[in-house]
């Protein structure tokens, strides 16, 4: 950490948001090489390939969090148009992927597209991206496959659906889960340190010691998560919190 070598940011990030549901699709490159990947490309293609053209960056793989129409409906065609892999998520999300169609259908989103990946993502997987390494930790609660994918040195977690802003990702979906999405947030991201940033599925950005101090669902004064962190939780009507899909 006190190499300067390590100060010298090799990638670069620009969020765009896709559908409706406003979900924002991550483009990271690195500065080098030009190639790239989306983070949960869920749909608007074009706008996503003028992104990365725009940019200059050659696709070279699409990671997946969860298997919700609004994270990966573009994904197939991603893949069809530049040929990279699609990594993610866990395998426990496949049977979401095989239903992207139908779930597109209920939101009257016809562009999504079901998809199996090249690889599956499981808890302490690494990826990468021009010899910069990602992370992988496996979050049920919202959907079963879910993971978060971070890069520790960068202080920077891509979360999908498990944490916003003030909120929690919902589980009155099939399958979803309340205690376990809880159970994932407080034992496997509040580890990863306070100063993490993260970027959601949907809204703005916020940081983990944020969230353990305000989140009226996970604030470390609720959980009685007993990390490190300092704080209290503020007092905010559960009711007022928004929550995403
Ligand atoms: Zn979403
Ligand atoms: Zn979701």
């Amino acid at each position: 950490m006190t190499d300067q070598a390590e100060h010298k940011p090799k990638l670069e990030i620009r969020v765009v948001p896709t559908t409706p549901l406003q979900q924002n699709t991550s483009l990271i490159w690195s500065i080098e090489t030009k190639e790239g990947v989306f983070v949960d490309p869920g749909g608007d293609i074009d706008k996503l390939m003028g992104a990365a053209e725009e940019f200059g960056v050659k696709i070279v793989g699409v990671w997946l969090t969860h298997g919700h129409l609004d994270h990966a409906g573009a994904a197939a065609e991603v893949r069809e148009r530049t040929g990279c892999e699609i990594i993610g998520p866990h395998k426990d999300d496949q049977w979401l992927l095989d239903t992207i169609e139908e779930q597109g259908a209920r939101y009257g989103l016809t562009d999504g597209r079901n998809v199996t990946p090249d690889r599956y993502l499981e808890d302490g997987d690494t990826l990468e991206l021009d010899g910069v390494k990602f992370g992988v930790a496996h979050c049920p609660g919202h959907t079963p496959g879910h993971v978060v994918i971070y890069n520790e040195p960068a202080h920077l977690a891509f979360v999908g659906d498990v944490l916003f802003q003030g909120s929690i990702g919902r589980t009155d979906f099939p399958r979803g889960n309340h205690q376990q999405l809880i159970d994932s947030i407080t034992s496997k991201l509040w580890p990863l340190g306070t100063d993490m940033r993260f970027i959601p599925g949907h809204g703005a950005m916020s940081t983990f010691g944020q969230e353990r101090q305000n989140n009226p669902f996970v604030a470390d004064a609720l959980t009685g998560y007993a990390g490190a962190a300092t704080g209290t939780a503020n007092e905010i009507d559960q009711k007022l919190a928004k929550r995403w899909s």
